[in-house]
């Protein structure tokens, strides 16, 4: 069985270095790698405890141990959280990967794909320089913009969906990040800060808001936060993020083909977190196809699949003015709240058992918010 990968981001990296370390005969298709995909880079504790090959990554980080969220309303709580967040330039999460793959041995050429073609149950991919290869099985990890979701039939991504705008900062090395909610807007603008620079955006809903308002929004931010920093009109970097809706089978894999990562709308609606999801996804499908179990990919995913539509299904009532103000009202007053509000960013509180965590400590809050220890 011959195995291609459309696709080396985290996704397509990962399940490319799995399959190859374990005998799989898989082709890595991407001639960007290794790049700086406009990225906020920000990766999640949770993935540095399941995925062993991430393990010496955080030499290329910046470990975050503290968070600061501004309400629409400009109040602002900082939280200070036990598991951290490492931020890392994507260019640098990319040479990390390619590295761990190429010592593997993982085939990677170096092209793009411009279409595939399916002729009884054989995969044709044509690239960018005329030649065409043949694969059994394609798993498509070209991200949210790519073509594999198109070719493999795959329904395709709803228009709603995020649009994000960044900037990078020379010289911001703060040693918290910033997160801030606006009003009436699904979203949020945020800081990282990596090791030399910082990367500054803002996302949103595709097509609620144009480039300008981003840059001014950011803009008005810096002069707010960070005077003596500014961004420049022209060097600034876009991408978007899938949201899905309503998960099923049919959304991520076919007969013999799935999709991971972006490519298969592996992301939070909530926090628009991917990195961890790409890695995940990327997991579930090389054990389905070592273990021979390729039909059973929709199943492996179940644990995050819940966890993104429980996400989905909550995300436009926690962007809800009064609920952001609320949410840092009450997390200034109660480190209970503070702890789940940082939990839930760093994927330690999961949605699905969100609703019964703030039940079960309901009168531990009420005495949290009024004073009483
Ligand atoms: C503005 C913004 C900020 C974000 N911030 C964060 C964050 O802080 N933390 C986080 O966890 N997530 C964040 N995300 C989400 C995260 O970037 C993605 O979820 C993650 O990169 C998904 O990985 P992937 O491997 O699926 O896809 P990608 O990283 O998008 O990689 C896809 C790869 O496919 C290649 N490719 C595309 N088309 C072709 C083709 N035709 N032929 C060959 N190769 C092709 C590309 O070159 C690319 O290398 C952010 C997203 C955006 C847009």
């Amino acid at each position: 069985m011959k195995y291609g990968i459309i696709g080396g981001g985290p996704a397509g990296l990962y399940a490319a270095y799995l399959l190859t370390q374990a005998g799989i005969d898989c082709s890595l298709f991407d001639h960007q790698i290794p790049y700086e995909k406009p990225c906020g880079g920000g990766i999640t504790s949770k993935a540095f405890t399941e995925f062993d090959v991430l393990k010496d990554l955080p030499t290329f980080s910046k470990v975050i141990h503290e968070f600061r969220f501004i309400a629409p309303n400009n109040r602002e709580v900082k939280v200070f959280c036990k598991h951290p967040l490492q931020i890392v330039s994507r260019k640098a999460l990319s040479e990390y990967m390619l590295q761990k793959c190429q010592r593997v041995n993982v085939k990677w050429i170096s092209e793009e794909v411009k279409k595939i073609e399916v002729k009884s149950d054989i995969f044709q991919v044509y690239t960018h320089l005329g030649r065409v290869y043949t694969f059994d099985f394609i798993i498509g990890a070209d991200g949210a913009q790519g073509i594999s979701r198109r070719f493999l039939g795959a329904p395709p991504f709803l228009k709603n969906r995020y649009s994000g705008i960044g900037y990078y900062i020379d010289g911001l090395h703060e040693s918290e990040a910033v997160i801030k909610f606006y009003k009436k807007r699904t979203g949020y603008l945020w800081v990282f800060p990596r090791q030399d620079h910082s990367s500054v955006g803002f996302f949103s809903l595709a097509g609620s808001f144009s480039k300008e308002l981003a840059y001014n929004t950011v803009k008005e931010f810096l002069h707010t936060y960070y005077p003596m920093f500014e961004i420049n009109p022209k060097r600034y970097y876009s991408a978007t993020i899938p949201i899905i809706w309503r998960w099923s089978r049919e959304q991520i894999q076919g007969r013999n083909w799935a999709l991971i990562g972006d490519a298969g709308g592996f992301t939070d609606p909530i926090t628009g977190e991917g990195i961890y999801y790409a890695f995940k996804s990327a997991a579930c499908l090389a054990d389905a196809i070592l273990q021979n179990e390729v039909e059973s990919y929709y199943e492996r995913c179940s644990s995050i699949i819940q966890e993104l539509q429980k996400s989905a299904s909550i995300f436009p009532k926690f962007y809800r003015t009064w609920f952001t103000n609320a949410m840092v009202l009450m997390a200034q007053k109660s480190p209970f709240i503070r702890k789940v509000l940082v939990d839930l960013i760093l994927g330690q509180q999961p949605y699905t058992t969100l609703k019964s965590t703030l039940k079960k400590n309901i009168p531990l809050v009420m005495r949290e918010l009024v004073g009483i220890r």
